[in-house]
């Protein structure tokens, strides 16, 4: 049996936990909040009370975490990955953070004989918790083979996409998209709600033709009831949309419309709604159209 450290079990982390749980690996989760660990264990693994403690025994660590600075300390700090974890292991890092970030963890790693994998995710909570999740991974090609079992377990699409690194840059992208999807479906669905049409009937024949996307499959209902409990929280939204545009301007490329859409999410961040949903843009599109309320 293969022994997993899971480091980082959130929204997110928790049922890819629970899933490679279920899949017969030998999970061995920590979270910085002590609650979670303990629902691992009621659910098939087993709670860590520290990283080292997590990563000790184990083949394959994985981190589920927010943003660069957490998966720097984990990884390279003292109580971290690699003061403690087994030299070989793999270490898969499926936390959205910046793709310089993930190429200098793996060379650090290297130097620790440790195989590093950037491999974000995209499926939100409900991917995770159904095990479909699409994931892009960055790193070397072997080390991707040999993580196929593991990710196996917790995605259902999944692709090698390049060195190290690679992984980010393309989840980048993938938050691009999706921000700027999301915002334009709000538009639509204030716009419909302005006019007086059925909006049931009017996403139903959206979603079949060329404007038909996932958020509208999977988001519209929710949005229509305004509920913006989250799901995944605009301010990791707000994060990663730094990394897009850090990212857009280091190769000299311009996106206008990911400007536009960074700027409306920071807004909303700063006002305090970070905690929403990123489905939440449709608040704003609200109130910028004077028909919302302030709570
Ligand atoms: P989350 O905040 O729910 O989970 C992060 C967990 O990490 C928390 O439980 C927190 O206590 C724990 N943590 C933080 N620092 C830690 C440390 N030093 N040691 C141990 N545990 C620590 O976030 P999430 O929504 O699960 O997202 C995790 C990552 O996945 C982020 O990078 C996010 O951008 C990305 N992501 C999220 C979604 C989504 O829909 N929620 C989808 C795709 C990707």
């Amino acid at each position: 049996m293969t022994t997993v450290g899971f480091i980082g079990l959130g929204i997110m982390g928790l049922p890819m936990a629970v899933n490679l749980s279920t899949a017969g690996f030998d999970v061995v989760g920590y979270n910085r909040s002590k609650g979670r660990a303990d629902q691992l264990a009621e659910r098939g693994g087993r709670a860590a009370g520290t990283v080292a403690e997590a990563v000790r025994g184990a083949d394959v660590v994985v981190t589920m975490l927010p943003d660069s600075p957490d998966v720097q300390a984990v990884l390279l700090g003292e109580d971290g990955v690699f003061a403690h974890g087994r030299n070989g292991a793999l270490v898969i890092d499926a936390s959205t953070i910046r793709p310089d970030v993930s190429a200098a963890l793996a060379r650090a790693g290297a130097e620790h004989e440790f195989r590093v994998l950037d491999a974000p995710v995209s499926g939100g909570e409900q991917g995770a918790v159904d095990g479909t999740l699409s994931i892009m991974v960055g790193g070397a090609a072997e080390d991707f083979e040999a993580a196929r079992p593991v990710l196996d377990a917790v995605g259902k699409t999944i692709v090698h996409v390049g060195p190290a690194g690679s992984g980010q840059t393309v989840k980048a992208a993938n938050q691009l998209i999706v921000a700027g999807t999301i915002e334009l479906v709000a538009e639509a669905i204030v716009f419909l709600e302005a006019h007086g049409v059925d909006t049931d009937a009017a996403l139903r024949v959206l979603a079949g033709g060329l404007a038909g996307n996932a958020i509208l499959d999977r988001k519209a209902a929710s949005m229509l009831a305004r509920n913006f409990a989250p799901g995944f929280r605009l301010e990791l939204h707000h994060k990663d949309l730094g990394i897009v545009q850090a990212a857009a301007r280091e190769a000299g490329v311009v996106i206008p419309l990911g400007a536009v859409v960074s700027q409306l999410v920071a807004a909303l961040v700063a006002r305090g709604d970070g905690g929403l949903d990123h489905s939440g843009l449709l608040k704003l599109v609200e109130e910028l159209s004077g028909r919302g309320r302030r709570p």
